[in-house]
């Protein structure tokens, strides 16, 4: 895999010295918020930033494969419309109008994050930054001068980059990663994904919907693993009637070229296999960041392989230095880099805050969404034998007969106290819907608090009241045997 390098400030033109409460490292979702909910707190805070406001997730990651999955869901529909009475052609898909849309998207959201964090009072310093010991950072910036940032704290952030397997053939032509994914000047006649996890998936869906002929191969006996089983069986169910083919079980070895395609080749069930298109997407993970603190690690900052360990309070081994988001990676998901952010900056500003993992939610956006939270079936019934399961089909809901979006169903795990222990969601809006049974993890509510909570009619919202009364045997709205 590859590996960030960490070349110390050599000769530069003389610094410049600021002096701040708190210096952020990146600019992601982690590192904004942090700086925001820092400089809220009173604190003179300076955020700096190597390439772009926003990090990976608005630039390259969340917010521009959200807005090609929008648009690819969209032209999809037309495959449907004549079920419903719309006797519309199918038109024509301009790969380069979607990726317009796209980057209009990303400029609106990083510049109005460029704006929040000004008009917070947080100074914005471009350029890359290097902590060699507690208290300075400094800074070389694109004009070739250098900062010397003094602190008293500082909250690293850098975030993740995409793992490079040292696949022979990885940098063929043809072969890209997530970034050149969301810039492709037409839609691929064909595209083979190297992993079967959240990034393939969602990529998987967006091209094959826009008329890729798409080929997943996955190592592990089951795509996006850590997911709830019969989730992930329903989305491998639909993908495979959309026509994309799944191998599961085969790992890849390598990647070539042959009569005009890319060649990918691999060890499956049954012995060797290759598969070949004119794309290839490799997607096996993404990796700890841990980029200009070398000397801080050579100072005994702990680190798990490339990860900074942290605690509760995102400290780190080092006074006055705290790590969030993908650089401390106890997962890699914009909203928990947030989360740990606001808990730094409130540490780092003289407050007590504490991050708890308890209940946050998964999600994946394919179409059908997925979305889920807390322990998956099999977990639940580990830590508590008497768990109960409700489980609520779409089909038996209005809203969603309505929207004739009936595919998938809604599971929702409940432990011996009525507490909810894990959800998951596979169906329309699910990424949404899941933050009720977040906040009823969050906040230790039984299944009482939502039974008794009237839900509008019609709506997706009532299903997810109609799965906990299932797992009582007491479903209103589809009939279960007793
Ligand atoms: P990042 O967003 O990676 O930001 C780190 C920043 O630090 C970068 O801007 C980088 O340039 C900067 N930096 C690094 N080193 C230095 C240095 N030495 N000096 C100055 N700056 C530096 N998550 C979700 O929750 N939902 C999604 O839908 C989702 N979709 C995704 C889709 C894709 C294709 C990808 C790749 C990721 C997706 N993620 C999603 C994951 C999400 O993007 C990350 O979890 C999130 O961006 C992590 O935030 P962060 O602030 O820790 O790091
Ligand atoms: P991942 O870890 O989710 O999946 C990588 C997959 O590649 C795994 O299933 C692994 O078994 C497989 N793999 C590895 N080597 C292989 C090989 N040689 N042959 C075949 N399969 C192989 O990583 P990702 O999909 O790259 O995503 C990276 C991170 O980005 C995730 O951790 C996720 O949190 C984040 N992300 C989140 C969202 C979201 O929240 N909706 C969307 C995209 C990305």
């Amino acid at each position: 895999m590859s590996t960030s390098s960490d070349t110390s400030n050599t000769a530069l033109a003389p610094a410049v010295e600021e002096t701040y409460d708190l210096v952020v490292i990146g600019a992601g979702p982690g590192g904004y918020v942090a700086a925001i909910r820092a400089a809220q707190l009173g604190a003179r805070v300076a955020i700096v930033e190597k390439q772009y406001i926003g990090g990976t997730c608005l630039n390259v990651g969340c917010i521009p494969s959200k807005a090609l999955l929008h648009i690819a869901e969209e032209y999809r529909r037309f495959d449907t419309m004549a079920e419903l009475g719309i006797m519309a052609q199918k038109p024509d898909f301009d790969m380069a109008a979607a990726v317009r849309h796209k980057a209009k998207v990303v400029k609106q959201l990083t510049s109005g994050v460029a704006s929040l964090l000004k008009a917070n009072g947080v100074t914005i310093v471009m350029g890359r930054g290097v902590v060699d010991e507690p208290g300075v950072v400094t800074v070389d910036q694109p004009e070739g001068t250098r900062k010397l940032l003094r602190t008293q704290k500082i909250i690293l952030a850098q975030g993740s980059v995409t793992a490079k397997p040292p696949f022979p053939g990885i940098d063929g032509a043809n072969v890209i990663f997530s970034t050149e994914a969301l810039e492709l000047p037409k839609v691929p006649e064909s595209l083979i994904c190297i992993g079967g996890g959240v990034i393939a998936v969602e990529f998987a869906c967006l091209f094959n919907a826009l008329g890729t002929k798409v080929t997943i191969v996955e190592m592990l006996p089951s795509m996006i693993a850590y997911e709830e089983p019969e989730v992930v069986k329903q989305l491998e169910k639909t993908f495979k009637k959309r026509g994309i083919a799944i191998h599961l079980n085969t790992r890849v070895e390598s990647i070539g070229d042959a009569n005009g395609q890319k060649t990918v080749t691999a060890v499956g069930p049954d012995g060797p296999i290759t598969f070949s298109a004119e794309y290839v997407l490799v997607a096996v993970g993404r990796g700890a960041n841990p980029e200009g603190i070398k000397g801080l690690i050579d100072r005994g900052l702990a680190m798990d392989r490339s990860r900074v360990v942290v605690n509760d309070k995102m400290e780190t081994t080092l006074p006055g230095i705290y790590a969030i988001g993908d650089l401390s990676g106890k997962t890699q998901l914009a909203h928990v880099a947030m989360a740990e952010g606001e808990v730094a900056a409130e540490n780092a500003t003289g407050q007590e805050a504490h991050m708890s993992y308890a209940a946050f939610p998964r999600p994946v956006y394919t179409f059908p969404e997925i979305a889920s939270v807390g322990l998956t079936e099999a977990q639940a019934r580990e830590q508590d034998p008497g768990a109960k399961v409700g489980t609520m089909p779409w089909v038996a809901n209005g809203k969603a007969l309505a929207a004739d979006a009936t595919e998938g169903f809604i599971k929702v795990i409940v432990g011996s106290y009525g507490e909810i222990l894990g959800a998951a969601i596979i169906g329309p809006d699910a990424t949404n819907l899941i933050t009720e049974y977040t906040l009823a993890m969050h906040g230790e509510l039984t299944v009482s608090e939502i039974n008794e909570t009237i839900h509008p009619h019609p709506t997706l919202s009532e299903a997810l009241r109609e799965a906990v009364l299932a797992a009582d045997k007491r479903a209103i709205h589809f009939y279960q045997r007793k």
